[in-house]
């Protein structure tokens, strides 16, 4: 689509708006004026002595709407508080002439980010009472009353763990890149553990490098590891020993005794075998995931999944009788080749089961993924609407809680991925990581550590390596890059130390 950006250069929010409301359209940015037919936004900021104003004239398919925002210049003094209410009044104005010219109301409203509970968390610990807050979801954001009601479960739950946390913790996130095989729609790092068998010894001694170094920071620190997560990729492509060997190395580095929980993401039902779990149990691991994506193999299939429904009630039996405290299973909505019956049936057999925790994802594809390149027919973004709206009812009839959402460009339907837990079982991993309340100190393939000052809104993002040709023997350089992080810590604690 044609985009005419006046008075401001908020290319970003304006494009954020522009894939959520037409997630065909690519923003072009012409020099000359648009022709008679041609659809186009017209984007206009104004500024007056008490108000600025967003002012957008959309055309499409021949039809025209002319819409504005107005939001007081009080207050915007600060610029980075300026710039995301010039934003606010833009994408106000656009998003009421899509409204106005398509008659569609996205679920999320006009709320574009990937962590859309950061909002009523903000305003509760502002002190807003939760109705003020669901009203002001409403009334300013146009957020769905289904949203609202997941976003403000969650925004409790983050408030609850934020409360709890205190300013020497941190969490500990290992990344694992290889899988046994490659999923049509992966867009994580991942490489198939058997073209690249040969870097996964390499890898290890790499990473017990940097666990080593990461360990003599977190002491000299006097920071505490709160939780732990071995994330991937599929953690359980390695064979037991090596399990044993990058978990043994974690134990002893680190100091586990206040660790509340310890996550080891299995995954892929086919890696899982009662060997790794033994061996994940005694090294202090006490949650893990099972995904079966679909309980439907011809949906597997069409995936590239490589593993069978079979294999997903097999392993799953095998994760109980190893004795974790929680489980969590994985679906995806929206997956090609499924229906809403389809779906239905996956939520319903993974209820029968009874884990702990379910996280329903909605499909997202980035450019890249197999499936995109294949053009493999996806549901209708209604058949998807359909099968979250079983989820969510369904889930919270079975006494399931939502914890933790966040959502992801270019997902389908603008919709969202949202953790449900029993209540008390939720992942505090999974909260800080998301709502981004403390630290995460991340090690492996494809981890970026995340330096969180909380009071101050401020975060210093440190990336290692993606792909393990560049991870190996980077250790060194990766334990220097990550020093700015002991003043980092020593100042939070002095900070919090202090009447
Ligand atoms: S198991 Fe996950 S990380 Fe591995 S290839 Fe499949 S989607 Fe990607």
């Amino acid at each position: 689509m044609k985009l005419y950006l006046e008075g401001h250069g908020h290319k970003y929010g304006t494009e954020q708006m522009l894939l959520m409301l037409f997630p065909d359209r690519r923003p072009e940015y012409p020099d000359t004026p648009p022709g008679p037919e041609e659809d186009f936004l017209r984007l206009t900021l104004k500024r007056g002595g008490r108000w600025m104003t967003g002012i957008a004239l959309l055309r499409l398919n021949g039809r025209t709407a002319r819409r504005s925002c107005r939001v007081p210049l009080a207050g915007t003094e600060d610029a980075v508080v300026r710039a995301r209410e010039e934003q606010r009044a833009l994408k106000t104005a656009f998003y009421r002439a899509a409204v106005e010219l398509t008659g569609r109301r996205p679920a999320w409203g006009m709320l574009t980010g990937v962590r859309p509970v950061k909002l009523p968390t903000r305003a509760m610990e502002a002190g807003l009472t939760p109705a003020r807050t669901e009203r002001q979801l409403q009334d300013r954001y146009d957020v769905s009353p289904l949203r609202r009601r997941l976003a403000m479960d969650c925004a409790r739950a983050s408030l609850a763990v934020k409360r709890s946390l205190a300013p020497e913790e941190i969490s500990l996130y290992v990344g694992i890149p290889f899988c046994p095989s490659r999923c049509a729609y992966c867009s994580f790092i991942s490489a198939d553990v058997k073209g690249c068998l040969k870097l996964v010894e390499p890898f290890l001694d790499t990473l017990a490098e940097e666990i080593a170094g990461a360990g003599e920071l977190v002491r000299r620190a006097g920071m505490r590891v709160a939780s732990v997560y071995i994330g991937g990729g599929t953690p359980t492509t390695l064979a037991p020993a090596q399990l044993e060997r990058l978990m043994g190395a974690i134990q002893e580095t680190f100091d586990l005794s206040g660790c509340r929980e310890y996550t080891v993401e299995a995954g892929r039902p086919d890696t899982i075998t009662p060997e790794k779990l033994a061996v994940i149990r005694r090294l202090g691991g006490d949650r893990i995931s099972v995904n079966p994506q679909s309980l439907r193999d011809e949906v597997l299939r069409a995936m590239g999944r490589a593993h069978t429904v079979e294999q997903v009630y097999e392993a799953y039996g095998q994760v109980r009788r190893a004795g974790f405290t929680a489980v969590n299973m994985d679906l995806i909505a929206g997956l090609p080749g499924d229906d809403p019956a389809g779906f239905r049936e996956s939520l319903d057999g993974v209820l029968a089961l009874a884990p702990e925790n379910v996280t329903v994802h909605t499909l997202a594809l980035k450019r890249g993924s197999a499936l995109t390149l294949r053009g493999a027919p996806l549901p209708a973004g209604a058949q998807v609407a359909q099968m979250l709206d079983y989820a969510w009812d369904r889930l919270r009839e079975a006494g399931y809680v939502p914890y933790y959402l966040y959502r992801q460009k270019y997902m389908s339907g603008g919709f969202e991925n949202v953790g449900w837990c029993r209540p008390g079982l939720e992942s505090v991993y999974n909260i800080v990581m998301m709502e981004e309340l403390h630290s995460i100190l991340s090690l492996g393939g494809g981890g970026v550590t995340k330096l969180v000052d909380p009071a101050a809104g401020r975060i210093r993002r440190i990336s290692n390596p993606k792909y393990p040709y560049d991870y190996i023997g980077a250790a060194p350089r990766l334990t220097e890059a990550r020093r700015e992080a002991l003043p980092f810590w020593q100042a939070l604690r002095d900070g919090a130390a202090r009447p």
